[in-house]
């Protein structure tokens, strides 16, 4: 069976490569990055320096490919009506995946986009497992044109894009696994689009794992409708807020609302073995000025029944 593979979201500051480095340190199997600033619209391209860096880094720890997963920025939004709005959000895109390509990273994670028509009152629960509204339909509906253009213009890259499960909050499409799967069969190139699971996201948007056989039933739903042979990455965080109250906030492993069974279910999954598990939690020093990091990242691998690293 593939081994259990934690990893952590790692700063490029100061080189791209130092992200690998500082992974290594963490005694990390795997990484995330942003590989430029996720807050900006205009990325500097990258240099055959950082490049040949970022490819000497991973040959030293002996990564293949699928070991590193880019997250594009939030500034991109595939969903919106604004037909200005979403080229720029499409040439974004663009963008990233042409860094990935470059850098041989395997996926690029986005969040799937807000529709931005009718919102729900702030406290109204997400519906799961209906029908999407008109205005949900049509934000799927461009978000699968949104990529059929990328693909269009990126004929024969490696990288895929991987569509994030989200909160729901505002208007943003995702919280439910229906969605995924729409965009996915909307799209022409299905094979260059995969989904990465966040259970923070998943629990805080309704979907309760609270005891083991919950855990397994949301993982069987989401296998059905989505098929977890096609969760390239998944982000491990734990929920500030309970099951359903759709706040997107990250707390430390075992310190939030998604329960240990949760993390279990996700990390002992036949179908999710050999993928990143990614934390994207706060960094800075935890309990004995070990660096938190470290602490999730052994309870992470406590909770999946492998042995610690450190
Ligand atoms: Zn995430
Ligand atoms: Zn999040």
């Amino acid at each position: 069976m593939p081994p259990v593979l934690i990893g952590s979201h790692c700063s490029i500051a100061g080189g791209l490569h130092l992200a690998i480095e500082e992974a290594t340190r963490l005694g990390l199997d795997c990484v995330q990055v942003f590989t430029k600033n996720q807050r900006r619209w205009a990325s500097t391209p990258l240099h055959r320096d950082e490049i040949k860096a970022w490819t000497q880094a991973i040959t030293a720890v002996g990564w293949d490919r699928s070991r590193v997963v880019s997250h594009n920025s939030y500034l991109v939004n595939l969903a919106t009506p604004d037909a200005c709005a979403r080229a720029r959000s499409i040439a974004l895109q663009r963008d990233e995946t042409e860094r990935c390509e470059a850098l041989g990273i395997a996926a690029c994670v986005i969040h799937p986009g807000a529709h931005l028509g009718a919102q729900r009152k702030p406290r109204e629960p997400n519906r799961l497992g209906e029908p999407p509204s008109t205005d949900e339909l049509d934000g799927l509906r461009r978000i699968a044109a949104s990529l059929d253009e990328l693909h269009r213009q990126l004929k024969g890259f490696r990288t895929i894009t991987l569509l994030e499960t989200t909160v729901g909050s505002g208007t943003n499409l995702g919280y439910d696994f229906g969605h995924l799967r729409m965009i996915r069969e909307l799209v022409r190139a299905p094979e260059r689009v995969g989904f990465c699971i966040d259970t923070c996201h998943i629990v805080a948007a309704g979907h309760d794992c609270s005891t083991p056989s919950r855990a397994k039933a949301v993982l069987e739903r989401f296998d059905a409708e989505c098929g977890l042979d096609q969760v390239h990455a998944v982000h491990v965080n734990d929920s500030v807020g309970a099951c359903g109250s759709r706040v997107d906030r990250h707390e430390h492993i075992g310190h939030g609302a998604c329960g240990a069974s949760c993390f279990r279910a996700v990390l002992k999954h036949p179908k999710l073995r050999g993928r990143p598990m990614i934390l994207e939690t706060a960094k800075e020093a935890g309990p004995a000025d070990e660096p938190w990091d470290i602490v999730n990242a052994r309870e992470l691998r406590r909770l999946a029944g492998v042995r610690a690293k450190r």
